[in-house]
């Protein structure tokens, strides 16, 4: 099966072509970082006028580069949800317009479902399964039984991984997305400011807002006494309390479920730092441990594509009353 896979959910328009569920045939993502800067974030306004102008290019190219044609594909898929409304509705328009041009099946895509199935693109998926979900607007532990089963064991009570690494570049001065610069002055520091960890005793659910403020308080203390801060300890003491907390209880799930695999997934899986802690925790347990290339860690339309070819086979359809899902929730398939 081939399956062309559209992704417009928040400042990324992408296409992607794959086969079989596991080989990328080409891969494209414009990004509107460059653009979204200028606001220190995503202006939804801004992020559809992008999608417009170049979701039709970026189909294109997906083609081209794959060397193929219309005929080609078994099914076309889009993100539903969640995402941006304005954003998502580009992606799910296009997506209509080609499925019904070239007469083929449309199917609707969980946004976090496709993160997690980036995996699926670096080898193949063992049930049960342990997905450690942390992206700009999700901080979540899935259990998956199997193929198309989510069951959501904890989540983030307040905000996401990724935001919380947004809001502290910010503080220091960082352009937007954060995330990245964060990582990079951590890796500089070889000193760091003690942060506090939110466990939230036993729970397996997340919480980032106290560390958020306490960074933003210090900072402002240091400011009251007339003292600099020094960004790169501030970095890492950020940096070692999300990637402890996340490290911690990911493994106690592991545990607890009895997994045969973990997996990372989301734009913070990006992360050295929580790359680096999570395959060395893991290892040292003797459970397998995946996490997709960086270029599949953030926003793309493999991962979409990736997903849809198991929904595919399992004889998952949407049809063309699709809409866009803002608040999406990931249910299973199966
Ligand atoms: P969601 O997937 O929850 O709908 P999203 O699509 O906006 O949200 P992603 O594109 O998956 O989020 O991830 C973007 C986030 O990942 C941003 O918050 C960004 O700062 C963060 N990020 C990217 N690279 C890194 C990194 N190396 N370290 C930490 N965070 C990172
Ligand atoms: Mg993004
Ligand atoms: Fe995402």
């Amino acid at each position: 099966t081939i399956i062309l896979a559209i992704e417009t959910s928040c400042d990324e328009t992408a296409a992607a072509l794959i086969r079989n569920g596991s080989e990328i045939v080409s891969n494209v993502v414009a990004s509107q970082i460059e653009s979204q800067k200028r606001f220190g974030g995503v202006v939804p306004e801004i992020a559809s006028r992008h999608h417009v102008e170049q979701i039709t290019i970026v189909i294109e190219e997906a083609l081209e580069k794959a060397n193929m044609q219309p005929s080609d594909i078994s099914a076309v898929a889009v993100t539903e949800g969640p995402g941006l409304v304005g954003a998502l509705l580009i992606g799910i328009n296009a997506a209509k317009a080609f499925a019904f041009v070239h007469n083929l099946p449309i199917i609707g895509v969980h946004h976090i479902a496709g993160h997690i199935y980036a995996n699926a693109l670096v080898q193949p998926m063992e049930f049960p399964l342990l997905a450690l979900v942390v992206s700009g607007g999700h901080t979540e532990l899935v259990l998956m039984r199997e193929h198309g089963s989510f069951e959501v064991v904890g989540e983030t009570r307040d905000d996401a991984a990724g935001e919380a690494y947004d809001k502290v570049a910010r503080v220091l001065n960082m352009p937007y997305p954060g995330g990245p610069h964060i990582d990079r002055l951590a890796h500089e520091a070889e000193e760091s400011v003690d942060f506090p960890r939110a466990w939230l005793d036993e729970s397996y659910d997340f919480s980032f807002s106290g560390l958020k403020s306490a960074v933003i308080n210090y900072k402002h203390n240091m400011d009251q006494r007339g003292e600099e801060i020094v960004p790169a300890h501030v970095a890492k003491g950020f940096q070692d309390s999300v990637v402890e907390v996340l490290t911690t209880k990911t493994l106690k799930a592991a545990r607890e479920f009895n997994v045969k695999q973990v997996i990372a997934a989301g734009g913070v899986s990006a992360n050295k730092g929580l790359r680096t802690s999570l395959e060395q925790v893991f290892l040292e347990e003797g459970i397998p441990f995946t996490v997709p290339p960086l270029k599949l860690c953030t926003d793309n339309a493999a991962m979409i594509g990736a997903a849809a070819a198991y929904m595919y086979e399992a004889g998952v359809r949407g049809d063309l009353s699709m809409n866009g899902v803002p608040g999406k929730e990931l249910k299973s398939w199966k």
